[in-house]
């Protein structure tokens, strides 16, 4: 029985196309190939260029650069499709070009023909450098700095947790340049070619989620990069940095839509086949509930979701919007695994199982792009402010 969870009643038309491709996709390469990347740990090279042949893969940068210029609601809605099948595989498919839509939109025609273009013609993949080993939710804390050294900026400092910090042909990299009182305007974004003298990076400790994924440690040590590869203006960064994530966080919204539907998929299948006390473990009426509660949370998460898309897109309030899809949607993920696991019985910890999967990948998007404690506080406060 199929529950048809991500029904594309929801979905605006003009993404449906592109949704029904991300599906079929997941279903022929991510899907089967989900736990040997989890076992492996490896880095799904070829799935990505599966996904770079497919049109799939930094799509969302504009056509007058190579790419499809695929919006906010068509991103989302390939993102649950690749979630659903596998979150770790999904997240290096979707990391190609993190942060790169800043330079489509604040960089100059030169840094768009020499940086952006590759990323949308799948020649180069790319990451965006933010968090550092010390500091993670506090955006305008960050230590590492950019110092002005004649037609020079020098990079010294550390990140931490960079998707593709070591896969990666260049990064955005987010460093302080000012010391003003106002901490909002003291930073600025760099495009870093990872080959460049100072750049430094390795992989992180193994994850227990998301394992095919790869996150990095970076290290700056006097790294000089041109005062061409200033992204918009000195003192801008954390402003567009902020604009930026009003997408992202619609759309780690949608690996929360994914991974929620994974569990009820999952628990759906199980107790279903499951008997115990010689009849179905989906006979039982706490169990029917509770699987009544997950779709419940799910559907209003989604619905959620899909309209906060359409704020962000409108520019109507977007981050009180982008914080409620992502709280919202990330939380259900984590409630439906835990359910799912607790429907699973011991099953449930049998590391290969898919429920397993995704109940250790649930734990990742309520934390990353901004823990949902952050996003609460953006959602009590831009909530005041209507
Ligand atoms: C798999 C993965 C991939 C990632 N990819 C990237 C990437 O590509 N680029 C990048 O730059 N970063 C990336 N990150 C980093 C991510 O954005 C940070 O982990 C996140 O912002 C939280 O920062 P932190 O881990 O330093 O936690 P901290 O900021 O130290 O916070 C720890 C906890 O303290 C609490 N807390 C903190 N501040 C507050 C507050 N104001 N109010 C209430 N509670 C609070 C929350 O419970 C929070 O979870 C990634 C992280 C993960 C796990």
């Amino acid at each position: 029985m199929s529950l048809n969870l991500l029904s594309e009643d929801l979905v605006p038309e003009h993404a449906r196309d592109v949704k029904r491709e991300a599906r079929e996709f997941a279903e022929e390469h991510i899907a089967p190939n989900a736990e040997e990347y989890y076992r492996t740990g490896d880095y799904p090279w070829e799935i990505l260029e599966a996904g770079m042949d497919a049109g799939l893969v930094a799509q969302d940068i504009g056509e007058e650069y190579g790419g499809r210029g695929l919006d906010l609601e068509q991103i989302l809605a390939v993102a649950e499709e690749f979630y659903r099948a596998d979150a770790g595989i999904a997240l290096t498919l979707q990391l190609a070009s993190f942060g790169a839509e800043m330079l489509e939109q604040y960089g100059t025609d030169d840094q768009k023909e020499r940086y952006l273009r590759p990323v949308a013609e799948n020649d180069q993949i790319t990451g965006l450098a933010v968090s550092e080993p010390d500091v993670g939710s506090d955006l305008a804390g960050m230590h590492t700095t950019a110092e002005k050294d004649g037609d020079e900026y020098v990079l010294n400092g550390e990140k931490y947790w960079i998707g593709n910090g070591v896969e990666a042909d260049w990064v955005t990299v987010y460093a302080k340049t000012g010391d003003t009182d106002d901490r909002y305007m003291n930073y600025s974004l760099f495009v870093v070619p990872t080959d460049t003298d100072g750049y430094e990076a390795e992989h992180i400790p193994e994850k227990m989620g998301m394992r095919a994924s790869k996150q990095a440690h970076v290290v700056f040590d006097d790294c000089r990069i041109p005062e061409e590869n200033l992204i918009g203006s000195e003192g801008a960064g954390f402003m567009m940095l902020a604009d930026f994530f009003n997408h992202g966080r619609v759309v780690v919204g949608g690996h929360g839509l994914g991974l929620a539907a994974a569990a009820l998929e999952e628990a759906w299948a199980f107790v279903h086949e499951r008997e115990e006390f010689g009849r179905h473990v989906s006979d039982f009426q706490a169990v029917q509930h509770g699987l009544a509660d997950m779709r419940l949370e799910f559907e209003a998460a989604r619905a959620l979701n899909y309209r906060a898309a359409r704020k962000v897109e409108e520019y109507d309030n977007p981050g009180l919007w982008a914080a409620m899809a992502k709280t919202k949607s990330t939380e259900v993920a984590v409630d439906n695994a835990e359910q799912g696991m607790q429907f699973h019985g011991g099953r449930s910890i049998l590391t290969d199982r898919r429920i397993a999967r995704v109940y250790r990948d649930a734990r990742i998007p309520v934390i990353y792009e901004g823990a949902n404690e952050i996003q609460r506080n953006l959602i009590y406060r831009q909530s005041g402010e209507q």
